[in-house]
């Protein structure tokens, strides 16, 4: 069975980022992709945000561009997800597509968070149907539509602006009559003549045709119902991190974000660090999730050399 001083799960900015760090301490690191290959940003458009790019990056580039720079430095970056892990003993036991055992001496995990859906048995019906959480793998569908965007948050607004620029009219489902997005977002929204924000909405039914999504019911906190024409139901609910399989080993907060000790990557299991977004309720940013895959790649680091590893 292979053994590896470092395995890396996940292949977003904190996996690659911790790769990098990893490789050049020559750790020999091994990153596993997991189902989105790029992580999270790969859903994006434009990243606006990541420092040294003043024009905006194009997202897939970006996570490419960090890909390569983990490669060039020796990481063996491979696909596949975690499907198992035992993480009683060093070193601990991974298996990946439910087939591959890995050994790993050190574990980073960097595997994420996945959009939120809302529960509902016409959501799951419509799902790929024209129900989606992601606007800008789905968004080129809905060209010159109509569409609804659930969610007041930055994910909500980013997605509303992006599908604003395809259909020909977007409906924003607002739970409250504040958007919790930044202002910079929630004000891009309000001055785009094609959107529409139905405050104080909640969605009852999707509906639909067996075929597709016809369009949506809403409940308004008045009490009313109404129905909107739709082709296309996006979600913008936030999300919900990507521990489940490190549930029964490691500490997690009361949402499932795998718990940190202070200022650096350390788990409650010694040997197994995690960085990005599985650990970060709060900042969720590339550049932060980018920022602690270099802590984990050094904490992973400094783990092997005081165990003569
Ligand atoms: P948030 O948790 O910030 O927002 C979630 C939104 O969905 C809120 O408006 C919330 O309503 C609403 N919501 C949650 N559950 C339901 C439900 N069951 N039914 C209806 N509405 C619901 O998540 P985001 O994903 O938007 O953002 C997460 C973090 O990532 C934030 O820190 C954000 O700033 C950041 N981010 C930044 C971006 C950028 O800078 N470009 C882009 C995307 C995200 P309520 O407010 O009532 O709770």
């Amino acid at each position: 069975m292979e053994t590896v001083k470092t395995l890396i799960l996940g292949g977003g900015p904190a996996g690659f980022t911790a790769a990098i760090y990893a490789a050049r301490a020559n750790l020999s690191p091994v990153v596993y992709e997991g189902i989105q290959p790029g992580g999270q940003l790969t859903t994006t458009t434009v990243v606006e945000n990541f420092p040294g790019f003043p024009g905006g990056v194009d997202a897939n580039t970006l996570m490419d561009s960090m890909r390569e720079q983990a490669k060039s430095f020796g990481a063996d970056v491979r696909r596949g997800t975690a499907t198992a892990v035992d993480l009683s003993a060093r070193p601990f036991r991974i298996t990946i597509d439910d087939e591959t055992e890995i050994l790993a001496q050190t574990l980073i995990i960097a595997t994420g968070a996945q959009a939120k859906y809302l529960g509902l048995p016409s959501e799951q019906k419509y799902m790929g149907m024209g129900v989606s959480a992601c606007a800008t793998c789905d968004g080129f569908f809905y060209r010159k539509r109509t569409v609804a965007v659930v969610g007041g948050g930055d994910t909500a607004c980013e997605e509303a602006l992006y599908l604003a620029s395809l259909a020909k009219k977007v409906y924003m489902i607002v739970r409250r009559d504040v958007f919790r997005a930044s202002k910079i977002m929630g004000d891009r929204v309000l001055a785009t003549p094609n959107i529409e924000v139905l405050w104080n909405c909640n969605t009852q039914e999707v509906l639909g045709d067996g075929m597709g999504v016809t369009g949506a019911r809403l409940l308004r906190k008045d009490g009313t119902v109404f129905d909107i024409e739709l082709d296309g139901f996006f979600l913008g609910i936030g999300h919900e991190p990507g521990s489940k399989l490190f549930a029964p080993w490691l500490a997690l907060d009361q949402n499932g974000f795998i718990l940190t000790e202070g200022k650096s990557s350390r788990t409650s299991v010694p040997g197994v660090f995690a960085a990005g977004d599985v650990q970060d309720p709060t900042y969720k940013q590339a550049v932060t999730a980018a920022a602690s895959g270099c802590m984990a790649a050094r904490d992973a680091e400094k783990f092997l050399l005081e165990n003569n590893i």
